[in-house]
């Protein structure tokens, strides 16, 4: 029997079958939310799509999971100045919206206090810091989603970056073109794009060949002829894609929109999210059996993030 659950910050009703038996969590403090472009992917059908999966808030996520913590790998230690994390050598990422344009269940940010960061107030702070580290190059965006801003004000503080001499590489890092690519930013920010003179690194977050359309490829081919460079960062989720038919598949389906796959992150062990964790064994023999089948191009590295470590680590079987 199909039935309707309300969407955050909409009107309109989510509809999917088997409703009553999946034990959702109607008061979760995180929201269903979810863009009506990732909502045509699914198949509102079947209880165990891919991307289904990825956006219902279940009753499990309120169980309190040993290991999993609320800042599973640390931003706040890391943060000189509100909305700013300094934690890898020569990059900085400035936290550029509270907002998404979907909640993914397993975000490591769920529970981020984004009240006291990502507030435009901060990001005069923010600039500052940066202008005053020569040994800073590279300015990522992150958020919450930075492509969730207007599109005015994603421009205005890109200019603002780049206007910094030393800072060589914009990247922006968001889940917007692939799940709302009808909500991506695409006329004043590709115009700015054009004549930049910034490296231009956009890493989009995609977990499953299925959130993948028609949209996103024209987006993309949009972004690429703009200069920049296209990369993807999916999550290993239990139950969405850990499966090496399926890793694969997403891996060609990339390729075949001109992205390329770049890593493969083990779960942050945040709060709420443990459902979906997959074990390090488990993970690596993936691993091994996607060598055998992709070429190295298209294999994206199986990082972890390990705390104090100023870098992705790259998961082996001692972790
Ligand atoms: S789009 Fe990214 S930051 Fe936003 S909820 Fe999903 S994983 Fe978290």
């Amino acid at each position: 029997m199909t039935q309707s659950i309300p969407l955050f910050n909409s009107k309109k009703q989510f509809k999917i079958a088997h409703l009553a038996d999946l034990n959702i969590d109607d008061n979760s403090p995180f929201p269903l939310k979810v863009p009506d472009d990732f909502m045509l992917q699914m198949d509102l059908t079947d209880p165990n799509d891919p991307l289904l999966k990825q956006v219902l808030p279940l009753k499990i996520e309120n169980q309190t999971a040993t290991g999993f913590s609320t800042d599973p790998v640390h931003d706040l230690d890391f943060t000189p100045s509100p909305s700013l994390i300094h934690k890898y050598h020569g990059r900085v990422l400035l936290i550029a919206s509270p907002k998404c344009d979907i909640h993914c269940r397993y975000c490591f940010r769920r529970h981020f206090p984004y009240a006291s960061h990502s507030n435009t107030r901060h990001w005069q702070k923010a600039l500052e810091y940066i202008q005053q580290d020569n040994s800073i190059h590279e300015v990522i965006l992150s958020g919450g989603d930075p492509m969730s801003l207007s599109e005015g004000s994603l421009v205005r503080l890109i200019q603002k970056i780049e206007a910094i001499p030393h800072i060589q590489t914009l990247r922006i890092h968001s889940r917007t073109p692939v799940v709302a690519p009808s909500q991506a930013p695409i006329t004043e920010f590709i115009t700015w794009a054009k004549q930049s003179r910034l490296n231009k690194v956009l890493v989009v977050h995609c977990n499953h060949a299925n959130e993948l359309s028609e949209k996103t490829a024209k987006l993309f081919q949009q972004y690429k002829q703009a200069g920049f460079h296209l990369l993807n960062q999916s999550v290993l989720l239990k139950g969405v894609n850990d499966q090496v038919p399926i890793l694969e598949n997403l891996s060609h389906a990339l390729f075949a929109q001109g992205v390329l796959p770049y890593y493969l992150n083990q779960l942050d062990r945040v709060q709420g999210s443990a459902h979906f964790e997959v074990n390090n064994s488990t993970a690596l023999s993936l691993q091994q059996a996607l060598r055998k089948k992709l070429p190295g191009y298209l294999l994206p590295k199986l990082v972890t993030d390990i705390s104090g470590v100023p870098y992705k680590t790259e998961l082996n079987k001692n972790q």
